[in-house]
């Protein structure tokens, strides 16, 4: 960052102040705030930072008109040319990273350098999918009936609705845009009501990368308004949604008229599991790499720990020191790890399992308690013992790690599938049989061994039971955008 007497903090709140544009995006036109409009606040402090437009249902109709009318032309761009412009908007994106990762950490709350780690990451699903479009092909074979030939070719379902959270600001939008894009799929976004202008920072430089008017369009509302129309649109061909599993059964519902193709990336309960066997020290420095990313506020953070009776005081001891070590603040201070939770509701849902775990025999080892009478922010905490039933049912999303004792891996493996939730869980150990039989035996979309972290964007990202359905990232990524189309020919 070049030296103009400015402090490098400062430099990158002024980058990120000069992305944010509070319009939504309709056919490439910015649909400015009218007399309705959304505040969006920074939960570090509070403060109003900006709004949006609290937009009608004619104008979400428009923004679905501008992508159906988009889509016979962009879905016959040659897959080179469509992975050029998205090229071109990752340079974009990577020009920008400072002012999207401090315009991110502002209204998300996340810490300044976790948001421009994001910020690449985020990227990385552009880049990547750029590739798999280039690449993309369908298949022919010779008919079982003699003298044919079949032809399956890959078409793009049409234009699509995208649903995403405020959890990961940037990345929940660009792990949806870039498959859709690779495949010829035009978009209507609709962010979270928390974050929106990373998401409209992310859309102004698609614009400015070339991708063409209503390719790509961006809606801002009432929820429950905004997704009536995308989903009653028999325009849309397509919804894409991350949130909670409540939501996504409304949206499934409602789409199910239209008979829209789906991919629901829905919450987590997830376990985490150390054998006896496990390197101790590893297996806590991931845990807090899993649990505390955005506070504790992803889908797929450990939300309860399983440890054999052999190595649970030394997790537990080790745990307890890591996490009371660890920096709460607001996202601009240095060495800050743990940001404020999203909203009241957030917090108030962290005491409440603290509240209750403690009612039901778990103890606290660090934390407990909300660091501050006013403001967002909880405590890094770690629970032992106790009754684990709550946290297998309901994510905690936020700092809070419940840390139970057990015996043997069948007891594990049971009291980690003894869920309605299947997203993601991690082990740790160093017994290979062991591995095989632990990663096959758990009913998660997503299993991580000795590690933390379990997505980028070659991971088939996606959950079973009440997680939802479908993957986004990797090769499999592509296919919730696409129709494959047989062409049987009887050649003389
Ligand atoms: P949420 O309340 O379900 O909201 C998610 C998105 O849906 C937001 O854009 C929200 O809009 C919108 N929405 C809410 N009600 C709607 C309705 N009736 N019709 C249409 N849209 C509606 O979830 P959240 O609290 O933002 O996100 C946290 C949840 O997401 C957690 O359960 C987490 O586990 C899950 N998640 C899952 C994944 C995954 O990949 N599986 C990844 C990240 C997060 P407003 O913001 O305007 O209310």
């Amino acid at each position: 960052m070049a030296d103009t007497g400015v402090s490098p903090v400062e430099q990158a709140k002024a980058a990120g102040i000069k992305l944010l544009k509070e319009h939504a995006v309709i056919g490439g036109r910015r649909a400015p705030v009218g007399a309705k409009f959304i505040e969006v606040d920074n939960p570090s402090n509070g403060r109003v930072i900006g709004v949006i437009p609290d937009l009608e249902p004619a104008d979400v109709q428009a923004a679905i008109q501008a992508a159906a009318d988009a889509f016979p032309a962009w879905s016959k761009t040659p897959q080179v040319e469509r992975a050029a412009l998205m090229r071109k908007w990752a340079a974009l994106i990577d020009e920008n990273e400072i002012g999207l990762a401090a315009l991110m950490a502002t209204e998300n709350g996340k810490p300044f350098e976790e948001a421009k780690g994001e910020v690449r990451y985020a990227n990385s699903f552009i880049k990547w999918f750029a590739g798999v479009a280039e690449s993309l092909h369908g298949e022919s074979m010779e008919s079982p009936t003699k003298g044919m030939t079949i032809l399956s070719l890959k078409e793009p379902v049409g234009p699509a609705a995208l649903i995403a959270p405020w959890n990961f600001p940037a990345a929940m939008i660009t792990r949806k845009v870039g498959p859709a894009f690779a495949a010829g799929c035009t978009v209507v976004i609709k962010p979270a009501h928390q974050t929106p202008f990373t998401a409209i920072a992310l859309v102004d430089l698609a614009l400015e990368a070339g991708i063409p008017e209503g390719v790509i369009n961006l809606v801002t509302g009432q929820p429950g308004a905004v997704g009536e129309v995308l989903t009653a649109s028999p325009l849309i061909r397509k919804l894409s949604f991350t949130g909670s599993t409540p939501v996504g059964r409304t949206l499934m519902a409602q789409c199910a008229p239209t008979l829209k193709r789906l991919s629901m990336e829905l919450g987590g309960a997830a376990p985490l599991v150390v054998f006896d066997d496990a390197d101790i020290e590893l297996a806590v420095a991931e845990t807090i790499k899993g649990k505390f990313r955005n506070s504790g506020q992803t889908c797929v953070c450990p939300n309860r720990v399983y440890v054999q009776r052999g190595v649970y005081d030394a997790y537990l001891e080790g745990l307890t020191a890591a996490v009371s070590a660890l920096k709460l603040g607001d996202a601009f201070e240095p060495d800050v790890k743990v940001g404020p939770l999203i909203d009241r509701k957030g917090l108030e849902k962290v005491k409440r399992h603290v509240a209750w775990a403690h009612e039901h025999g778990s103890k606290v080892t660090t934390g407990g308690t909300p660091a501050r009478q006013e403001g967002l922010f909880y405590t890094p905490t770690v629970l032992a013992g106790g009754d684990d039933s709550l946290f297998r049912e309901e994510e905690t999303f936020g700092p809070v790690v419940p840390v139970f004792a057990f015996d043997t891996e069948e007891e594990a493996v049971t009291r980690c599938n003894s869920s309605d939730f299947g997203l993601a869980s991690y082990f740790f150990t160093r017994d290979f049989d062991r591995t095989m039989r632990v990663a096959r035996a758990l009913e998660d979309g997503i299993v991580g061994m000795n590690t933390g972290l379990i997505s980028n964007a070659a991971v088939p990202f996606g959950g079973v039971k009440q997680s939802g359905f479908g993957r986004e990232g990797s090769l499999y990524g592509i296919d919730e955008y696409l129709s494959v189309k047989s062409v049987t020919l009887a050649l003389k």
